[in-house]
Parts: C-alpha cells; structure tokens; sequence
C-alpha cells in the first residue's frame, strides 16, 4: 500500500466509516456506484474490485464485460449527508481497467481526461479549470415527482424574506465544504428558482471529479428536503435556462501563469490568445460534448445570456468566451460559456482543453475581440466580421463531432464511436416525437 492509502485506511477506521461506494461514471456521465462494505478497502487498493460492465452505458459489448475498479485515494471523502447513526458511508473514484489487458480502460471518461492532461504536461502545462455550475430546485407533487413549479420567487442577487431556498442553497455549501470543497461565491441566479455556486478551480481532473460530485451533494441535499434539484439545462422555457461556464487557464511547471502577459492590452499572453483560437476552432465539436442533450439546444438561444456565436469578447457577456478580469496574474484565465450542466464533466473538459491545446500546438492566431452586442448582429454584419453560430441542435452538433478528428481522438475511438452513437440515437427519438408546441400551433389551424 501507498502512504496516500494507508491514510484512506487509517480514516475508515477513524471515522467509522461502514460502507465504501466505489464511484466511476459512464459515457453518458452518469455516476455509478459499486457498494462494498468497509473491510473491502485494502483489498480495493491492492487487487481492485471486479464488476461486469456490460450492464453500464455504452461500457463494452458483452463479450468483454470484465471491469476491474481501482480507487485514486486522493478522492476519499465521507459523504455528509449519510452521515447517520445507523453507519458511515464515504465514497472513493476510481479509475477503470480491463480485466483481459490490465490497461486503463479506453471507455473510462476519466482516463480520457488524463490522456489530455498528461499531454498538456508534455507541452509543460498542468490545466487549471474552475466551473460555474447552476441549477434549478423545483417543489414536488404528492406522488414525490418533479414539478417544474419554483420553489420560491427569488430574483438575482436578492435576499431574504423571498430567496426561501437560501436555507437549501447553505446546507448545500456545508456538505460541500464538509467534503473539502473551496467554496468561492453563491447566489440566486436570474430565474426564479435558479441557483450558481462556484467553487474554487482546481487541476482539471480534481476539476472534473468535482462537477461529479457536485451533482451527486446537491441533488442529495435536495432530496433531503423533500424538494428536487435538476441540472436539466433548460427547465422553463422562456427564462434563462442553467449553464456551467467553465474558465481555463495553463500554468507553467514552476507555478507561473502561462496565460498572463502584463504588457498586453487584454493581459493575455500569446499562448493564451492561441489557446482561445483552438476553442474558436472547434467550438462547433466540442458543443456536441458540452452541449450533449437536446435540451441543450433550446438554452444555446438569443436573449438569455446563453452563447449562440462564436466569438470572444473581454467586455461584453454575449460571446462564446469572455475574457474576465484578472486583478492578479494567479487570475489570468478564459472563460467559455457555451457548457451545461448536462455534460459529462470529464469528456466536456477533455474536448474543451485537447482544443485549447490543439491551438497552442498550431500557434493560431486569435481573432480581435468583438466588443459589440452581437445578438444584436444581423447576418450581414456576422458575416462581416466573421462569426459562425454555434450548431443549432444535437444533430448537427454530432455531425461537426464526427467530422473533428482533433476532438474524436481526443476522447479515442471507443467513446468517441458510443458517444456519437447514443446521441445519435436520442437525436433520432426526439425529432419523431411530436410536441405541445405543434398541437397548439397546427392543431387547429390545418
Ligand atoms: P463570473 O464573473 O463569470 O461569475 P467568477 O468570478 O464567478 O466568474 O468565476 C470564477 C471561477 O473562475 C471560479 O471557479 C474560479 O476559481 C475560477 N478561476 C479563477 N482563476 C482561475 C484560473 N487561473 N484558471 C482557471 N480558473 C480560474
Ligand atoms: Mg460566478
Ligand atoms: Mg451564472
Ligand atoms: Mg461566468
Ligand atoms: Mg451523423
């Protein structure tokens, strides 16, 4: 054993920890759980823990159904909101291999992640990554369904007596920092209902693992409180819908900001601006990861603070990347507006930094910054100054995925193959079915 696991061992029996939930997530990124009893965690650490993976999403065809789980101790934390008399539950992510080949397997969003990362290191970068993820809570029927009915009738930034979510929202903020989140802001956000956190960014795999996480405590809290939290991307129509802009940024080995540049009018640096050109370059592919439900496509819209162009800006918040203010070198980052909530966190950010780097790598140049309102652009003015639009729903997006060999083989052949499968085939589902929409549209009318 490691001392890192020796460590996860020592706090199991310091904490009393009974059940271990051994966590990875499938291409879909939807986390599983393979329950073992406490004793089991050396055992885990030192053989791995075998499953059948054939009964997971877009795994493996069932001949090769053989997956051994091995926990990174380095994600060990007790789940707080388990935290029961009736024995602690504490969970550990894990990395995927394959039973025939001792491999990583080439299914596992997270050793997708890795393979990115690990050639960032390459180039001398470890990536940073700081997420701004937001949600909805909605009231349950009395069957204990879903509503889309808000909880309470709060606006941005307001307060008390009307903000009666914000009681969920701190609970939430204490099982995360319980669970050595950095918790760096909250607030209610636009809609009514509607809550952003933001925590502190990280490495892009702790990132990534995160987001994971961050899912699972705040639909666990809500569930806690009777009420339902979703991440479903565009819940209402007509009102703002959840997004998780995500802000980048490469350091150098010794700690330097590799994006910061004093002398230069935005601050950027010329890696910064070629690594903002790569996202611009593959922006239509890595929607199709960021973007990755219909549902998607119906908050990519004009008007509600959702990215449609692709564009970067550093004053105005209508572009696909803005570039925030930095007091402090440490700060010098881009943010990327277009991802939801509804990605899979490790493949979203695999897409979004195998871009960045892919503009590093062909030293691209970076277009000016368009510091107009462009929703308010006609076509004509678009094409004036260059500006594609992001593709206008899930197919087109797997299209431009599958024409991307940057993007495809950064996710590698086996998910990017089941990815655009699935997709596609969720895609193909929904434009057969007919909608409320069209009964009140045609219903009547032919
Ligand atoms: P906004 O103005 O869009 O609301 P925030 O200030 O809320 O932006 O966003 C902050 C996010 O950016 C946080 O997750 C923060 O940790 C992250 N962040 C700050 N510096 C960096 C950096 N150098 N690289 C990546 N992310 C960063
Ligand atoms: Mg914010
Ligand atoms: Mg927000
Ligand atoms: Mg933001
Ligand atoms: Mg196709």
């Amino acid at each position: 054993l490691t001392s890192d696991e020796r460590d996860v061992l020592a706090r199991i029996e310091e904490e009393d920890v009974d059940f271990l939930r051994l966590q990875f997530t499938d291409i879909l990124g939807t986390v599983k759980n393979v329950s073992v009893t406490a004793d089991q965690a050396e055992k885990a650490f030192t053989e791995g823990i075998y499953f059948d993976g054939s009964s997971i999403e877009g795994f493996v065809r069932i001949q090769e159904s053989d997956m051994r789980l091995v926990p990174d101790p380095s994600t060990f934390a007790v789940l707080p909101w388990r935290n029961t008399e009736s024995g602690k539950a504490a969970r550990l992510i894990c990395d995927v291999y394959d039973t025939k080949t001792g491999e990583p397997f080439s299914g596992d969003p997270r050793h997708v992640l890795k393979s990115v990362l690990e050639e960032a290191q390459e180039m001398g970068y470890t990536v940073n990554a700081g997420p701004e993820p937001e949600f909805f809570v909605f009231d349950k029927d009395e069957d204990g369904r879903a509503t889309t009915e808000t909880h309470d009738a709060g606006g941005y930034f307001d307060l008390a007596p009307k903000d009666l979510a914000s009681d969920l929202r701190r609970e939430i903020i204490y099982n995360l920092e319980d669970m050595d989140f950095e918790v760096e802001a909250s607030h209610h956000e636009v809609a009514e209902g509607q809550h952003e956190i933001d925590f502190k960014y990280d490495d892009g795999l702790t990132t990534a693992d995160n987001i994971a996480t961050f899912r699972s405590v705040v639909r666990a809290t809500a569930e806690v409180n009777d009420v339902h939290a979703t991440f479903m991307p565009k819940p209402i129509a007509h009102i703002n819908g959840s997004g998780m802009h995500t802000h980048l940024s490469l350091f150098t080995e010794d700690g330097e900001n590799a994006f910061h540049d004093a002398d230069d009018e935005f601050n950027l640096s010329e890696t910064a601006k070629q690594f903002l050109a790569g996202i611009l370059d593959h922006a239509p592919a890595v929607t199709a990861v960021a973007n990755p439900t219909v549902n998607s496509y119906k908050r990519l819209v004009p008007g509600y603070e959702a990215p449609v162009y692709v564009a970067w800006s550093d004053v105005n918040r209508s572009a696909l990347i803005r570039k925030p203010a930095a007091r402090v070198p440490a700060a010098s980052r881009v943010e990327l507006r277009s991802p939801d909530p509804s990605c899979n966190p490790y493949l979203a950010l695999a897409a979004m930094i195998a871009a960045g780097l892919d503009g590093v790598k062909r030293e691209l140049d970076c277009p000016d910054p368009v510091r107009e309102n462009i929703y308010e652009f006609d076509a004509e003015k678009r094409e004036e100054y260059s500006i594609e639009t992001l593709p206008p729903n899930l197919g087109a997006a797997i299209d431009e995925l599958e024409d991307d060999e940057v993007i495809t083989s950064a996710l590698g052949e086996h998910v990017a193959e089941k990815f655009v499968e699935a997709k596609q085939a969720e895609y193909d589902e929904y434009k057969a079915e007919v909608s409320e929409w069209e009964h009140d549209q045609y219903l009547e009318t032919f």
